[in-house]
């Protein structure tokens, strides 16, 4: 095949305009490159327009803290897996980039003294864990979406160019292995365009739609993780999935952890804060892993809520109307619409459910993907950049603390256009097109249009969503996982005969959900292959197998385990690569056991 494909050429091409996506773009136009943004949907509809509790940085406005405490509970939190370099660079440039957000307009909650209103957040403490801090920046309880339209706005201004509905599908590589662009398919009318890039950075979000029950929007299908894995890039601790506590029961829909910052507490079918008796220290702010396990305990001794006794209860009912109608308004809406509960008189159902991937497609600190190469453990793959919930820097490690992912969207992003910036001065030119730049995606298409029987996209999806969902939840058997290996592989072959049965252009959601599915699958086989893989407990991979011992506290076996994985698509074959647990200029904090 040739590529006769209408070809455009950008400076840089990002693929995806959620906080990392745009917070880079901004860095970008506002140097003055010519960038393009794609995105599947309207750039202010991305997932980060959901998120509502905050964004952690060690501002002290309304308790003492700075960005040493930062760092030690991320790395606490991360239960030793975070790269220390990445999480000392995230702490110490949070507030600068939530002050350079303030500026550009982002409307925070303000104390009354004018300064940004920050509430408690799980696992975030003052001290070195001896109490709870006051650092996550909040606008009431929607704290994304005010971020999401400043930063479009900023945008706009900016003169970014948009590519709304258009879906990237796969990375062009050149024979140096180098990337210089991407295929991409206009919804609208089913076109196929090579946009080339002198760089190309990935900003598609996470894949939590890979499980059943989640937190995440539907478009969050993990296409940047299928796009890197087509290409021969490793995922990187693909097994660390994090459960919210709060998801509204039946419903999946989030209830922040603002709301347990604000005062919330959970309860059990007696009426009791259960969580006093887990973590003494921090309760119900104890980290999300700790807090879910907890939860799923309760119900397993038969201390649910309800008829079946399978959700826990989340009460707010003692904060008062008015600080749940100033703080928290949108949880006051979610219960009302999505559990038909006044949260201000009664509590509300909640289950622990998916919300975020810890792992991803690696990376340095710069936002360049890194693989291991020639015997280096971190080679840079040349124009290939990924920021955002889709890479894995790594600073949230087996486990992120809430607050930290808008974070580390504008951290990472901002970090990434200063390095495109200067990668586009060294580099005038753009490498050129290979002839065979779209035979990849243009063999994908073809299968599919070619197709005469075969499966639905959206059964084949819903099979990967259970056996995720059934084989990689919050508590883990090292048979489960096993057998979930073996079922993903069956999944997998079906992925292949997934047959298109309207082969119309014009819009045709039936052609995306098909691609879409391409791409769950490669995050489900990492996820599950890894999973399996890892025997030990950390962070939110535990596995009943392996359990709490003298010689390994939790589960946790540092000596064989403290590793990162590195799944390829290429032969479904594993590899490691050391943690970092040196920072950039401070000291180490060596590796505990996690108690709250
Ligand atoms: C309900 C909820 C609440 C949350 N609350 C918080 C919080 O309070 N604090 C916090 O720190 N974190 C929170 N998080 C996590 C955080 O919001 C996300 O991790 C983060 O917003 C992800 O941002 P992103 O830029 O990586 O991707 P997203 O915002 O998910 O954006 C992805 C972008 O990629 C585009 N895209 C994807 N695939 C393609 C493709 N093939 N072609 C073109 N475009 C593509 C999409 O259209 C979209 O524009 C929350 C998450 C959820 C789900």
């Amino acid at each position: 095949m040739t590529t006769k494909l209408p070809t455009r050429k950008f400076d840089v091409v990002i693929v995806g305009a959620g906080g990392s996506g745009m917070r880079a773009s901004l860095q970008l136009a506002r140097a003055g490159l010519n960038v393009a943004v794609l995105s599947k949907v309207f750039p202010t509809r991305s997932h980060t327009v959901a998120a509502q509790g905050g964004i952690g940085a060690s501002l002290g406005n309304m308790s003492e803290d700075n960005w040493h405490y930062h760092f030690f509970d991320t790395v606490k939190g991360s239960d030793w897996l975070g790269d220390q370099d990445a999480i000392e660079f995230m702490c110490r440039e949070a507030p600068k980039v939530v002050y350079e957000l303030e500026h550009f307009g982002m409307p925070f909650d303000r104390n009354p003294d004018g300064t940004i209103y920050q509430r408690p957040f799980g696992g975030h403490t003052a001290n070195y864990g001896e109490k709870p801090v006051q650092r996550a920046c909040a606008a009431a309880d929607r704290t994304g979406h005010a971020m999401l339209h400043t930063l479009y706005q900023q945008n706009v201004k900016a003169r970014t160019q948009f590519f709304v509905e258009w879906m990237a599908l796969d990375l062009i590589c050149d024979a140096d292995g180098d990337v210089v662009g991407v295929t991409a398919l206009e919804m609208e009318t089913g076109d196929v365009h090579v946009l080339q890039g002198k760089t190309v950075l990935l900003a598609t979000g996470g894949a939590g739609r890979i499980f059943a029950a989640s937190t995440n929007a539907f478009i969050n299908t993990g296409d940047g993780l299928g796009m890197a894995a087509r290409a021969g890039i490793p995922l990187e601790d693909m097994e660390f999935w994090q459960f919210h506590p709060t998801g509204v029961h039946n419903a999946g829909v989030l209830l922040t952890e603002g709301c347990r910052g604000e005062g919330a507490i959970l309860r059990n079918s007696n009426g009791e804060r259960f969580m006093e008796r887990y973590a003494p220290t921090l309760k119900d702010l104890a980290p999300r892993d700790f807090v879910s396990r907890c939860m799923d305990q309760e119900i397993k001794e038969g201390r649910g809520c309800g008829p079946n006794k399978d959700y826990i209860q989340l009460d707010m009912t003692h904060l008062g109307g008015e600080t749940i109608m100033k703080r928290l308004p949108s949880v006051f809406e979610i219960g009302h619409n999505f559990a038909n509960v006044d949260i201000t008189k009664e509590p509300i159902p909640v289950v622990p459910t998916i919300h975020y991937q810890m792992g991803g497609i690696p990376t340095n600190v710069h936002g360049q993907v890194v693989v291991p190469n020639n015997g280096k453990p971190n080679d840079i793959v040349n124009g290939l950049y990924a920021v955002g919930e889709c890479a894995c820097v790594s600073v949230h490690g087996a486990n992120r603390l809430g607050t930290n992912s808008l974070l580390d969207l504008l951290v990472f992003g901002r970090a990434a256009g200063n390095h495109i910036v200067e990668f586009n001065q060294k580099n005038k030119l753009h490498k050129s097109l290979p002839a065979d730049a779209a035979d990849r995606t243009l063999a994908r298409l073809a299968r599919l249009d070619g197709s005469s029987s075969g499966e639905y996209a959206q059964d084949v999806a819903n099979d990967i969503r259970t056996t995720m969902q059934q084989h990689a939840g919050v508590f883990r058997t090292q048979a489960m996982l096993d057998e979930g290996v073996t079922k993903m592989a069956a999944v997998a072959e079906r992925v292949r005969s997934i047959a298109l049965k309207d082969k119309s252009k014009v819009f045709n959601t039936a052609r995306i959900e098909a691609l879409e599915v391409e791409n769950l699958i490669e995050a489900a086989q990492a996820t599950i292959v890894s999973a399996a893989a890892r025997k030990e407990s950390r962070g939110a991979h535990t596995v009943n197998d392996y359990g709490d011992t003298p010689e390994h506290p939790n589960g946790r076996n540092d000596a064989v385990w403290m590793k990162h994985t590195l799944w390829y698509s290429d032969g479904n074959r594993l590899d490691y690569k050391p943690v970092n647990l040196k920072p950039m200029s401070v000291e180490s904090i060596p590796p505990k056991v996690r108690t709250f």
